[in-house]
């Protein structure tokens, strides 16, 4: 194979230098084509100088040091304590520290071979390193300059950095054949990018921080602006080769639903609902996200644009993640469309055999006007007789990929609603595609939850509290992180809990549990029995966590809060913030983990919903919440959502001009764009069939 024949997708086997046996070890760490293997980027780079004698040293000046450790202790008496070693080489001995590092003790051993690098400086008459970088040199290997400058790649048992390093290196110029310009000079020059072959081989074998700096920036951008590309054009294609059923909302609409709500609707359910009635009115699919805390008033919303289908004689689809929680907005709209002839149902999968085939065959027939489900809408294949709007609550359950499954004949006008408040991140990213409408500020007249971080020793004074509220019949949520029992013990569940709770701690109380491996019917029958009042305590799992709504419940109790996240706990305390009295919401927590710690004292400081998924982010970093696999979009190699989000606002505004001025990537100049997103998505972006 001649070099300038390597590909992108060119198998690593047929690359100069790696064999079958080579190939099949790369193919274990996801490496399978020559741009997996560019794209194997260290994971961190030295730059230190050659290695001086420690007899020559100077003062102020950066140097790079090789010897044995000679002895090392931490002095945590002094302010600032510090970890200090002596480095001895053939010729003298120097003294290190590092202030504050106690994690250090263990990680620098008498006897080890190390490299150090930093600043020199004098001390008490002697030269000395503070704080300098350092490399353990395992084993009997001479110290190499390998050893302390260059890329440090993420190796496995089967091949160590530096032969990872080989054979990056080795084809290096070979696999750079592959990385084709996305972009013109003057685009480049202006955005500040460098060119991508000289980033691909920077990033490798950076000579200076300057160099890894620039290469990083357009690797980077690049990452971000494919992403925003495929969101662009799957933005576009919805717009442009859609289409949807215009729903018309007159005055005469908007006042007869009006008139079905025993409220005045705030100023931010009125704006929403303007926003919503401006997409509904065009023949472009509405595909919107509303975001709102627990309790702000989304389902409101909801049902106002479900109701502006059925004025315009279409459909309405309402669709939860849980079949509790299709059955709680079924309920809450059957209380606003009292007497009303608007034709519902609750479809969940208890319900079957002719009964099902009634439902089924009303909705096919079109009689009836609104659905309410969960997924399994989307799975069953369900013909409506004219679906035009489709709410699902709580997206990020469900995915890109599955909301997009629900285009199958028409394509509705979709409300996408979440309690979760979304950082500007991930509003850009995992749900880029999407118009964002916010509701910031509840109906008038909640109460305000106090919440509380205790631990173990303050339960029975909690118990003692809760029993009064119990006594003024009010209603306590007790919430678990687990079902059963684990090996250890140390964390509480809910089955033996519930035990207890009923047993030994409120025997004069019912006490009722709900967890995820009851049948359907257990769960609704306790879910009733809970909204009722007959049952006075809910031992749960995080089941409660969304849309569970029962005003009269102001006491909820989490044990061990620290194994939840902090959007989880809010939305876990959005349930108790319903009615207009005081609510009290308990976290309890053994944790003598200081992070875990501060977590949940900013849960008894904030209860901006917004702020605390802000903190949220910051402390777990771009895990979980903005895992993008889990929404469906690839997972970043360089990028980092959180740190890069100014290039990340620069790469959509990038990619959404060039979808807008070039939507098919037709233009000569675009192709290498066109190619790269054919790869990285294939057909999901809608490339393939524009074309
Ligand atoms: P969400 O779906 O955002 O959690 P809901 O729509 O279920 O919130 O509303 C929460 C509660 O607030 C419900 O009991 C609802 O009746 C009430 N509510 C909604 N909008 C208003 C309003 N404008 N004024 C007073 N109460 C309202
Ligand atoms: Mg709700």
């Amino acid at each position: 194979m001649q070099p300038n024949d390597v590909k992108p997708d060119t198998p690593m086997q047929f690359l100069k230098g790696v064999g079958p046996a080579r190939a099949a070890i790369l193919e274990k760490l996801g490496v399978k084509t020559a741009s997996d293997l560019l794209e194997y980027y260290p994971r961190q780079w030295y730059f230190a100088p050659e290695p001086v004698k420690i007899a020559r040293l100077l003062p102020n000046h950066i140097v790079t040091l090789a010897g044995i450790v000679e002895s090392t202790d931490f002095q945590m008496f002094r302010r600032p304590p510090y970890f200090e070693a002596y480095i001895t080489d053939d010729a003298g001995s120097c003294r290190v520290i590092w202030f504050n590092a106690r994690y250090l003790q263990g990680k620098i051993n008498v006897g080890q071979k190390i490299i150090v690098w930093g600043k020199t400086a004098v001390y008490k008459h002697q030269l000395q390193l503070t704080n300098p970088k350092f490399i353990i040199v395992e084993g009997d290997k001479e110290i190499s300059a390998d050893d302390f400058s260059g890329p440090v790649y993420p190796a496995t048992a089967e091949l160590s950095s530096g032969q990872l390093k080989k054979i990056i290196h080795y084809s290096l110029d070979n696999l750079l054949q592959s990385a084709e310009e996305f972009f013109a000079k003057e685009f480049l020059k202006k955005s500040n990018l460098i060119e991508r072959k000289t980033a691909y081989q920077w990033i490798h074998n950076p000579s200076d921080e300057e160099q890894l700096a620039k290469a990083k920036r357009r690797l980077k951008y690049d990452e971000l602006f494919i992403m925003q590309t495929a969101l662009a054009l799957r933005r576009y294609k919805v717009r442009h080769f859609e289409k949807a059923i215009p729903l018309k909302c007159t005055d005469e609409i908007d006042s007869r639903i009006r008139k079905r709500f025993p409220f005045l609707l705030t100023a931010d359910q009125d704006k929403v609902i303007e926003e919503i009635a401006g997409d509904l009115a065009k023949d472009i699919p509405m595909n919107r996200l509303l975001q709102g805390d627990v309790g702000s008033g989304k389902t409101v919303v909801a049902l106002y644009a479900a109701l502006v289908a059925i004025a315009n004689k279409q459909q309405a689809a309402i669709m939860a993640p849980t079949e509790i929680l299709a059955e709680q907005h079924f309920i809450n709209i059957e209380r606003y469309l009292r007497n009303s002839s608007v034709k519902r149902v609750l479809i969940t999968g208890g319900i079957a055999g002719q009964q099902r085939k009634e439902i089924i065959d009303g909705i096919q027939s079109g009689d009836t006007n609104i659905v309410v489900g969960t997924v399994a809408l989307l799975q069953e294949d369900i013909q409506f007789k004219n679906l035009a709007v489709v709410v699902i609550d709580e997206q990020h359950k469900f995915g890109v990929l599955q909301r997009a499954s629900l285009r199958k004949n028409t394509t509705p006008h979709c409300l996408v609603m979440t309690a979760t408040p979304i950082p500007r991140t991930l509003a850009m990213t995992a749900f880029g595609d999407l118009d964002v409408s916010i509701i910031k500020m509840p109906p008038p007249g909640r109460g305000q939850v106090i919440t509380r971080y205790i631990t173990h020793k303050d339960l029975p004074k909690a118990y003692e509290f809760i029993r009064e509220r119990l006594k003024a019949k009010k209603q306590a949520f007790f919430v678990y992180p687990r079902i059963v029992d684990g090996e250890n013990g140390d964390v509480k569940a809910a089955i033996s809990e519930y035990e207890n709770l009923s047993k030994r701690i409120f025997p004069e109380f019912k006490i009722g549990l709900l967890h995820g491996q009851m049948s359907s019917d257990e769960k609704q029958k306790i879910m009733a029995e809970f909204r009722a009042g007959r049952i006075n305590c809910l031992v749960s799992t995080v089941l409660i966590e969304v849309g569970i709504d029962v005003p009269n419940a102001t006491i909820m109790v989490i044990e061990n809060a620290d194994r939840f996240g902090l959007a989880q706990l809010h939305q876990l305390r959005g349930r108790i913030a319903r009615s207009s009295s005081r609510a009290y919401c308990l976290l309890v927590s053994q944790t003598e983990n200081e992070d875990a710690q501060s977590r949940l004292e900013i849960m008894t400081r904030s209860s901006d919903g917004f702020e605390i998924a802000e903190n949220d982010l910051k402390l777990r970093g771009p895990g979980e919440l903005l895992s993008a696999r889990q929404h469906g979009l690839p997972d970043f190699k360089i990028a980092n959502i959180i740190e890069d989000f100014e290039l990340l606002t620069l790469a959509r505004r990038d990619a959404f001009e060039l979808v807008e001025a070039d939507p098919f990537l037709k233009l000569a100049g675009h192709k290498n764009i066109r190619t790269e997103l054919l790869r990285r998505f294939s057909d999901s972006v809608g490339l393939a069939d524009i074309a």
